[in-house]
């Protein structure tokens, strides 16, 4: 059989369950290679930095695309999202939450959001802490300009990705407490264990697109 024709695409979404989706992580490339992957069908994108997303966004604005922010984000940025991202896989303090909270608020917006979970303990990761994290969490569902649908999490990159399979067990586990029942995890590494771990969003950069280019400080 010839399998030169499958894309690296088509290849990996043989391997989604329903309810898995595929959230394309374009952070570091250029809008050419984005074009050529919406032009095969994908239509979920993410990106880490708030203004080179603006930048794609604007570039891009003739394509029908959901933008995902999944980079940490910072406060001073809350007033650029505007309407700009589908989703935001980052959140991860009760400020921030709230500063998003009252930014949607202002523009009659409801913001799609994710918690990141820091299940690895190293302080160097983002994301909460489980203990805050619960401790938060009716003060996080009660806002009313963010709607927390999912829980994230971005394990130690193990060289072995079977290691983290514990993380994501975990992070599972947490939101079955939780009543969530959206789980963003799984990177070009992993993938294949966060799936069979239950993940609904696997985000991949280097699998569909290759190397990134180097991040600049301006970012
Ligand atoms: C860059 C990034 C990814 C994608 O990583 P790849 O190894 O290129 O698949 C996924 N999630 C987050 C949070 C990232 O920053």
């Amino acid at each position: 059989m010839d399998f030169s024709k499958d894309s690296a695409r088509s290849l990996i979404l043989k391997q989604l369950s329903s309810g898995q989706k595929l959230l394309a992580v374009s952070k570091l490339q250029p809008s050419e290679k984005i074009e050529k992957l919406y032009s095969e069908g994908q239509r979920d994108f993410a990106e880490n930095y708030v203004q080179e997303a603006l930048k794609k966004i604007e570039t891009l604005n003739h394509l029908d695309i959901r933008w995902h922010l999944i980079g940490p984000l910072q406060k001073n940025k809350v007033k650029l999202l505007k309407k700009n991202f589908f989703c935001i896989h980052s959140i991860d303090s009760l400020d921030l939450a709230m500063r998003i909270s009252d930014a949607s608020l202002e523009i009659q917006h409801v913001q799609k959001v994710f918690v990141q979970v820091n299940l690895s303990g190293e302080t160097s990761k983002s994301g909460y802490e489980v203990k805050n994290l619960l401790q938060d969490w009716e003060k996080l569902t009660n806002l009313k300009g963010i709607s927390v649908d999912g829980l994230m999490t971005m394990p130690p990159l193990e060289n072995i990705p079977e290691k983290n399979r514990v993380f994501f067990k975990e992070l599972k586990y947490i939101g079955s407490k939780l009543n969530i029942n959206e789980y963003s995890m799984g990177t070009s590494h992993d993938y294949r264990i966060a799936l069979e771990e239950g993940a609904t969003w696997i985000r991949l950069g280097t699998m569909l697109f290759g190397e990134r280019q180097q991040k600049r400080d301006h970012q």
